[in-house]
């Protein structure tokens, strides 16, 4: 049988027996996949670097039946800067995490995959600050997964509108006049609305500008935004991860952790 040669990060790796390692891996030819490498934790395995979490590395595989072995793999970035801090190892725990649930057996989007390792990179090289990493991180992934909001103009007049809040189900904005307008009208709630409460973010106009910024721009440029105000990052911030946490319909457990870490620093 011929073997499959693909390159992916592992997004997770769960130990098993006294030296093998079950990975699962997002890769670019085949998605969402689970593989084992067998024998990966001895220590004169030279694989054993490149099947570590965060690792991007190109794999050589065995394909029985529905089961992956690797046959061999060979590092191509360890991302080594994210084990330095361990924020920075619940972050990208996080993206990781993110990969691993949205992910599919073959389905591969490069573009998932391509945010991944850019998000990593960003992280472990402190490209910007951890908020609007993550941000920029949460946005886009949900764009790419097809949840992309239009942000360009209120939902309820067509105008850009001003004081604008991120409708987060419905993906849209509304201007503060058109909300007002709702709550002056006072209607009871259909049953649907009371099933399904509106979840809004307020938006700062900054804030609004970087949103739009991160789902459109060319992915290598993602981070090359700017975001000094305080509020304008907590704008920011919380919108982001309220539209793709409530898109999966989830959390997730280094997310929990890294907030965490935080409010110990007081920055929660
Ligand atoms: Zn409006």
């Amino acid at each position: 049988m011929q073997p499959i040669l693909l390159s992916g990060v592992v997004v997770r790796t769960t130990d098993y027996g006294e030296r093998d390692r079950i990975l699962t891996l997002y890769t670019d030819e085949l998605g969402l996949i689970t593989v084992t490498a067998n024998g990966s934790r001895s220590l004169k395995s030279r694989s054993l670097v490149a099947t570590e979490l965060f690792c991007y590395s190109k794999f050589v595989l065995n394909r029985r039946g529905d089961r992956y072995t690797v046959k061999e793999v060979e590092l191509i970035e360890s991302f080594f800067d994210l084990r330095s801090d361990v924020s920075k190892i619940a972050l990208a725990g996080y993206v990781c995490e993110v990969l691993a649930h949205v992910g599919t057996e073959n389905l591969p989007d490069p573009d998932l995959l391509r945010l991944c390792l850019n998000t990593l990179f960003a992280i472990a090289k402190e490209r910007a600050p951890q908020a609007l990493i993550k941000g920029a991180f949460e946005m886009r992934a949900a764009s790419i997964l097809g949840f992309r909001p239009e942000l360009s103009v209120c939902a309820e007049c067509g105008e850009e509108g001003e004081d604008v809040a991120l409708d987060v189900m419905n993906g849209a904005v509304r201007c503060a006049a058109c909300r007002r307008e709702t709550e002056l009208l006072a209607l009871p709630p259909s049953e649907e609305e009371a099933l399904h409460p509106t979840i809004l973010c307020l938006l700062t106009a900054a804030a609004r500008v970087s949103l739009f910024y991160v789902i459109v721009c060319p992915l290598e440029k993602i981070l090359s935004f700017r975001l000094e105000n305080p509020e304008d990052v907590k704008s920011f911030a919380y919108a982001a991860e309220t539209y793709l946490l409530n898109h999966l319909e989830r959390s997730f457990k280094n997310l929990e952790f890294y907030k965490t870490l935080l409010l110990e620093e007081g920055q929660g």
